[in-house]
């Protein structure tokens, strides 16, 4: 049977209680994890070696394995092995603050570091563009398997870059639910494993360091509002009109556009939280300036920032990258409509870890 895990406040504190074990104990065990960015009992050298070894009878630091590693000069992808055997992967973006960091140089000069993680095996919302959407769903995955992507990202971070004096920033501070799966259609383990990273005495993330990312799952977005979830939403639109999405996003037809933005727009009224638009530029296909217009026309007056994100091509999907001129011109009619807009780098496409490329082998396989 699988143990629980190191982080499981319940289980340590009700095993504390049993043991006669003091509190400042329980703080101890939890900042090894959290703070030293330590994963296995062996390094874990402020706790005593006794309790070190009745520990690890009972509880297991992750619930996941890495099963592999792909390093690029701006990314880090990890594969996962889960304990029932399933792949799931996870992205580290080293954000570079000027031209002359180098991850393996000397003047490497971080930012800020993010994660990508992965809610679901697999997904079934089948975007056409999305090499994840081709696996279809296995299963959710639990609060415990979403916070072990980030503190073995952490442990990584230590083992590849040293600890430092300065350690947040060299340790995980933005999560992005932007791995494979629909995170609102895990909700409940999503919204727990958000607990743990919001937690001052766990990961304490700030609330605009945690982004959900959602295809636009309505009934997922009125619940993040009843239940007042306030962190960052980022809402994949991909197109700007009901026809087109409903061409390259089956959800589309079960959640249709003005339904989606009247919703959105009730989460604003609820939050005040500025909607980060997610648009995937396929030659061709979402990249034209009518289209642009069309963008600009329906968030025109709405809290929002459009992400541009240059379409990653793939063997086992048939469609063309834009132009860099044609992006940068999509770019600008936003703009001159007062939508503000950026264009994502691609990183990861080294790591084959970019933006719908999770799931490379497995596909390929
Ligand atoms: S883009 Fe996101 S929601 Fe769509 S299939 Fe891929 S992982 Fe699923």
């Amino acid at each position: 049977m699988q143990k629980p895990v190191l982080f499981d406040t319940s289980r340590v504190q009700a095993r504390a209680a049993q043991h006669k074990l003091q509190p400042f104990k329980v703080k101890q065990i939890f900042f090894e994890l959290f703070k030293n960015q330590n994963i296995s009992y062996e390094e874990m050298t402020t706790l005593s070696k006794d309790l070190r070894a009745e520990l690890e009878q009972d509880f297991a630091p992750l619930s996941i394995e890495m099963e592999e590693m792909i390093e690029a000069s701006d990314t880090t992808k990890f594969a996962f092995k889960t304990h029932d055997g399933y792949i799931i992967e996870a992205i580290l973006m080293y954000h570079r603050q000027d031209e002359k960091y180098q991850v393996s140089g000397q003047k490497r000069k971080l930012n800020r570091i993010t994660l990508c993680i992965s809610s679901q095996v697999g997904c079934s919302m089948n975007c056409l563009f999305c090499v994840t959407g081709k696996l279809g769903l296995t299963r959710n995955l639990t609060r415990d398997e979403m916070i072990s992507q980030i503190l073995y990202a952490n442990h990584y971070i230590k083992k590849r870059f040293g600890k430092k004096e300065d350690w947040t920033t060299w340790a995980v501070r933005n999560v992005v639910f932007m791995g494979m799966g629909e995170p609102l259609l895990n909700y409940d383990a999503v919204i727990k494993s958000i607990e743990v990273m919001l937690a001052q005495d766990k990961l304490s993330l700030g609330r605009r360091h945690v982004t959900i990312s959602t295809c636009g799952i309505v009934a997922g977005i009125q619940k993040l509002i009843d239940d007042k979830v306030d962190v960052k939403l980022a809402v994949s639109l991909h197109a700007p009109n009901q026809t087109l999405r409903n061409q390259i996003m089956p959800i589309a037809k079960a959640f249709p556009l003005d339904m989606l933005m009247k919703t959105i727009d009730s989460y604003v009224k609820a939050t005040d939280n500025r909607i980060f638009y997610e648009y995937i530029m396929i030659k061709g296909i979402t990249d034209t300036p009518e289209l642009a217009k069309e963008l600009v026309e329906l968030l025109r007056g709405r809290l929002a920032h459009v992400n541009l994100i240059p379409y990653n091509p793939h063997p086992s999907i048939d469609f063309l990258e834009s132009e860099s001129a044609t992006i940068w011109k999509f770019k600008s009619i936003l703009e001159r409509g007062g939508i503000t807009a950026t264009v994502r780098d691609t990183m990861g496409r080294d790591a084959k870890g970019a933006c719908g490329q999770l799931g490379y082998e497995k596909v390929m396989g």
